[in-house]
């Protein structure tokens, strides 16, 4: 039964992808844009992408949303007690977006790379990340990782949300409301990853600019091979700026659960997009991983936003990850962009 299973799991990685000359493994079919902004249009798999499984709204976006509702109805402290700093109700919501910084990049990285449950089936790289490099913190991918995602970015990220939160308490900002304004309110909470894809793929342009990749953005392209934990590997500056997504609600009418969901996904996604792996729950019929995002590590110049919004095709920064892969650089950091 069990040799049945593994046979079964073995056809349908190479039904689903190659390793090429490389090891490298990589999916069949090349990297392709959710069809939207295509022309001619295509209404139908517009809706199809939408709601299909796997598409825009499943599996994912539904579970990050579902983990901000939950949060917001459970474990956000009441605005009226947002209304003044203090440590109490601030050290809740770090403590809680540290659990949910290790329920889901500790929870990949324990199925993932300590228990290996998946071997390196459908892993990119074929090797694993080395356990002792120099270039880390404390000599560690891992540990490294970890600091940065811990200590600089759940930090900055949850001092966002203080500082919304507080700000949504003393009415500082425009608010929505969904009883009045539910049709607004769902639409606007539909468009947050698309505005995030968007505003990570500025952002993400202007930080490659030499004197800041130098600076600030080499300390993420350290990770060659990444893991979960490199998700959220990033310098402070670059978390400051990353987290600036969330500066849209001083300017767009939103209630603090549309504040939440956008924070949240953007603290939390990059674990998924990170892993290395792709689809490697339930035999590829869970959709994770990036390969698109793969790609930038490897190449450095290419695919600086997601596989959502074309934007790299527009920009010319666009690679499908088939053409030209032989060429694949060694795997050590650049010293420069
Ligand atoms: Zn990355
Ligand atoms: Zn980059």
């Amino acid at each position: 039964m069990i040799a049945e299973r593994k046979l079964k799991a073995d056809i349908k990685e190479e039904e689903d992808g190659f390793r090429g000359a490389n090891a490298e493994w990589r999916p069949r079919e090349p990297v392709a844009y959710a069809p939207i902004f295509v022309w001619p249009p295509r209404p139908r798999d517009l809706i199809k992408w939408t709601f299909s499984y796997p598409g825009f709204l499943w599996p994912w976006n539904s579970v990050y949303l579902l983990v901000t509702v939950a949060t917001w109805f459970y474990l956000q402290p009441s605005l009226e007690r947002c209304a003044h700093f203090h440590p109490a109700w601030i050290t809740q919501m770090f403590m809680r977006n540290l659990g949910l910084l290790w329920l889901i990049s500790g929870g990949w990285h324990l199925l993932l790379y300590t228990l290996k449950l998946q071997g390196t089936k459908r892993k990119y790289d074929p090797n694993w990340p080395t356990l002792r490099a120099k270039r880390f913190l404390f000599d560690s991918q891992l540990w490294d990782n970890i600091f940065w995602s811990c200590v600089s970015g759940c930090t900055i990220w949850t001092a966002y949300e203080v500082a919304f939160m507080w700000a949504y308490a003393n009415d500082l900002l425009p608010y929505a409301d969904w009883v009045t304004n539910p049709v607004y309110c769902a639409v606007w909470l539909c468009l947050i990853p698309f505005w995030r894809e968007f505003h990570f793929y500025w952002i993400h342009r202007a930080i490659h600019w030499k004197p800041l990749y130098r600076a600030v953005h080499y300390l993420h392209h350290k990770n060659v091979n990444p893991g979960p934990w490199s998700g959220l590997a990033m310098h402070p500056v670059e978390h400051l700026i990353y987290f600036s997504v969330l500066l849209i609600h001083w300017i767009v009418p939103s209630h603090p659960i549309h504040m939440l969901f956008n924070a949240q996904h953007t603290a939390l996604t990059p674990a998924g997009g990170h892993h290395g792996f792709d689809g490697p729950v339930l035999n590829g019929k869970l959709p994770t991983g990036s390969y698109f995002h793969y790609l930038h590590h490897r190449h450095f110049h290419v695919n600086y936003g997601e596989a959502t919004l074309p934007l790299d095709k527009i920009f010319g920064t666009f690679h499908d990850g088939l053409s030209d892969m032989e060429e694949r650089p060694e795997a050590q950091p650049p010293v420069q962009d």
